[in-house]
Formats: structure tokens, C-alpha cells, sequence
């Protein structure tokens, strides 16, 4: 988007790429904008991204926006270049049908400003319709990048020194569906391990467990380049709410899958979305979602408070009392931080390998936070020994360079 943006000659504009998955994401991004234009009155301002996409008007309606572009849209130098910033209301919205779009637009990126990791997408969309979510409505359907494509990205980005690579989509496990040649996540993950022979580390970000496939279990426990830490979308660890959820697996398959992938790769950890107070969830559901924590030995919570989003099916079920969702998900969270102290303190005194993403901070493998007491050179991969922890984070002191 900035390259299409510049190309195009704009300068002094601001795009922002918003999120739709809660209420509160869309809420933020309206304030974000009222704020920037009135620290920048001269500027012009762009918004895209999937709150755009499901919810154009309300942006189109904002005096501070001059221009609203769906996520397809946001991908076309065309719509940068065709811009005009001088249209009001209904006029400034430029969004398609997000459905009709079958094909991911392939971006080769050269690189990331001053992050020290690369993301690179390999699939967008959804095909699923869990009840809370909104994201197909903002993503479309599954589409997959051809494996050709993700791996002349990723050695471009190896070439421009990147270290780590985190594979990204919204169904990743959903990768290659479309796509002729029976391909699968797994089979992606070991063709570009292959054909990427210089690259350091891969990630992975989120993964449905009922979809992973055999290929990428046989990855995780023996492909060292592919880090031990796996983020499950698991949502709840209840069944009767699973169902209601229109999730496609049952609390045992969690439990099973986090088990088998301990038994395949003894360090992995693992992080999870959770909800809590999805409507109808009651006490005792909640406890099973809640035990679920320590049964799958999950290390990094992300924990959603339930909140409706208008048009999804559970908008229309019986919710539950507000005050009794933030207490759930305070319950949640102080669980996931009592697990994530009990890793972290697990691993004082151990040398690890970390990439280094400013001169004083840096991630191990397993995504723990370090910060380090010497300054070091950002986007490098180098030795820390953990010295303690303090605030959920690593202390750790550079050992020296790691080999590539
Ligand atoms: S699988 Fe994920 S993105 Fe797809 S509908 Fe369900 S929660 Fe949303």
C-alpha cells in the first residue's frame, strides 16, 4: 500500500488499515483517525482494511476520511493513482463484493521498514462461518498463494537479510484447497524449507488443530528451522459452546492435539485464542474453557471478551451479562499469566537462540520476550543467557552471534 501510494504521488496521507474482529478494534480506529487529523489537519486520510470492507458507510460518513477502500481495492496501484480526495459522502467509497474474489493478488514485498522479522501471506479468506466472526464477511472466501510465489518471497526477503519468516492468512491450515497439485500447509512448509535453504527460522501464525495435516506434524517434530511455537485457535473448551460456535472440533481433539504435538517436539509451546462469555456459556462451560489452559498447557493467552458483532449469528442468541464476561476473561487471563511466569522462569539459567528485533530487545525461539543487557545489533540471530525474568519477560545477556 505505501509503495502503491507514493508511486502514485501522493504525499502527506494517511492510510489505515483497520481491523473488524471486535467492536472495540472498530472503535479504536475511529478514534485513531480523529486523532491523527487533528494532530495533521493538512492530511489526506485513506481507510481500508476489513472494518472498510464490512462497514464502509460509517467511515464514508466521517468528515476526516477522504477516501474508504475495500480490501481488494487497497492492493490495486489503480486505486491509489485514480484517487481523488475532494469526494463527499456515499462517493468516497471505493469497495467491492469481497465474495467475488477468487485469487490472492501477489505483492512481492522487499521488505518490512525496521522490523526485524518478515510476514509473508500465503493464504486469505475463510470458507468457515463460526457464528461470532465476522472476518469472511471482511476477508471472502479461501484463496491460497501458489507455492512458487511464497517461495520467491521468501528468499527475496532472505536476500534482503531477514532471519525469520512468520507464514500469515486467516485459515492457514485451509492452505492449498484451491490450489492443483493436492498441496496442504505441511507440504508448503517442507517445499519452502527446501527450496529457502538460507532462511534461519520459519513461523507460523495461527492454525486450526483439526485441519493441520499429517505433513505439517511431521514438520514441527523434525524440521528445527520451523519454531517450537504453534498458536491454536481454539475459542472455548467447551463442547455444547464449540457446537454453538460452529467450531469444528471437540475439547478432547484439543487436548489430544497438544499432547501428540508435546510428544513429536518436547520444547513446543503453544499460544491460543480464547472467548469468554460466549452468549449462552454458563458457569460451568466456562470451567471447562478455563481448565483448558492448563490441560493443553497453553503459554500465551489471547483472550477476547465476548462482544456481538452485528449481522453474525451469535449477535442474535441470548448474551451474557457484561459484567460476568469481563470477569470471565480476567479469570482467563490470570491463568495465562500464571503459566506464562511458570515458562519463563523455566527457562532461567538455559542459553538460547534469539532473534534480536531493537538493540535491546529480542524473541527466542518459543516468542518469549527478552530484553537484553547490552545493546546488539536489531534483525540479528544471536545466543542470550537467561539471567531471570521480571514482568513477563526474559532477562538475558548476549553470548555471541549464532552460526545461520
Ligand atoms: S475459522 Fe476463524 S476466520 Fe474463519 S469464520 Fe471461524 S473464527 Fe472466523
Amino acid at each position: 500500500m505505501q509503495n502503491h501510494a507514493t508511486s502514485a504521488g501522493m504525499d502527506n496521507t494517511i492510510i489505515f488499515n483497520t481491523c473488524a474482529v471486535t467492536a472495540e478494534a472498530q472503535r479504536q480506529a475511529r478514534q485513531a483517525i480523529r486523532k491523527a487529523k487533528r494532530n495533521n489537519p493538512e492530511a489526506n486520510i485513506i481507510v481500508t482494511g476489513c472494518a472498510a470492507q464490512v462497514d464502509a458507510q460509517s467511515f464514508a460518513s466521517m468528515e476526516e476520511v477522504n477516501l474508504v477502500l475495500g480490501n481488494e481495492e487497497k492492493l490495486q496501484a489503480q486505486s491509489y493513482q485514480s484517487a481523488d480526495f475532494g469526494l463527499s459522502g456515499q462517493e468516497k467509497v471505493r469497495v467491492n463484493d469481497i465474495m467475488s474474489v477468487t485469487q490472492t493478488a501477489p505483492q512481492l514485498i522487499e521488505g518490512f521498514g525496521d522490523r526485524s522479522r518478515a510476514f509473508v501471506q500465503i493464504q486469505n479468506g475463510c470458507d468457515h462461518r463460526c457464528t461470532f466472526c465476522i472476518i469472511p464477511f471482511g476477508r471472502g472466501n479461501s484463496r491460497s498463494v501458489p507455492a512458487g510465489e511464497v517461495i520467491t518471497q521468501i528468499n527475496r526477503l532472505v536476500e534482503n537479510g531477514y532471519k525469520e519468516v512468520v507464514l500469515t492468512g486467516v485459515d492457514i491450515t485451509a492452505y492449498g484447497t484451491d490450489l492443483p497439485g493436492n498441496l496442504s500447509l505441511g507440504k508448503l512448509v517442507q517445499k519452502l524449507l527446501k527450496n529457502a535453504p538460507d532462511l534461519a527460522r520459519l513461523r507460523l501464525s495461527s492454525i486450526d488443530s483439526v485441519e493441520a495435516d499429517d505433513a505439517l506434524i511431521d514438520a514441527i517434530a523434525n524440521e528445527q528451522r520451523l519454531m517450537p511455537h504453534i498458536h491454536l485457535s481454539l475459542q472455548a473448551g467447551d463442547d455444547m459452546v464449540l457446537k454453538r460456535m460452529k467450531r469444528r472440533h471437540l475439547r478432547q481433539q484439543s487436548v489430544d492435539f497438544c499432547r501428540q504435538m508435546k510428544q513429536a517436539r518436547k520444547d513446543i509451546v503453544f499460544g491460543a485464542d480464547l472467548i469468554a462469555g460466549f452468549p449462552t456459556e454458563t458457569d460451568e462451560m466456562f470451567e471447562n474453557t478455563l481448565s483448558l489452559v492448563d490441560e493443553c498447557d497453553l503459554t500465551y493467552l489471547h483472550v477476547f471478551p465476548y462482544s456481538p458483532r452485528p449481522g453474525t449469528p451469535a449477535a442474535r442468541m441470548p448474551q451474557v451479562n457484561g459484567r460476568i464476561i469481563r470477569d470471565r476473561a480476567s479469570r482467563l487471563r490470570a491463568a495465562g499469566a500464571n503459566r506464562l511466569e511458570n515458562f519463563l522462569q523455566g527457562q532461567t539459567g538455559t542459553i538460547c537462540s534469539a532473534l534480536t528485533e531493537t538493540e535491546t530487545t529480542a524473541r527466542s525461539e518459543h516468542f518469549a520476550p527478552i530484553d537484553l543487557a547490552a545493546e546488539g545489533l536489531p534483525g540479528t540471530i544471536v545466543n542470550v543467557k537467561i539471567t531471570g525474568t521480571a514482568n513477563g519477560k526474559l532477562h538475558g545477556t548476549v553470548q555471541g552471534e549464532m552460526a545461520p
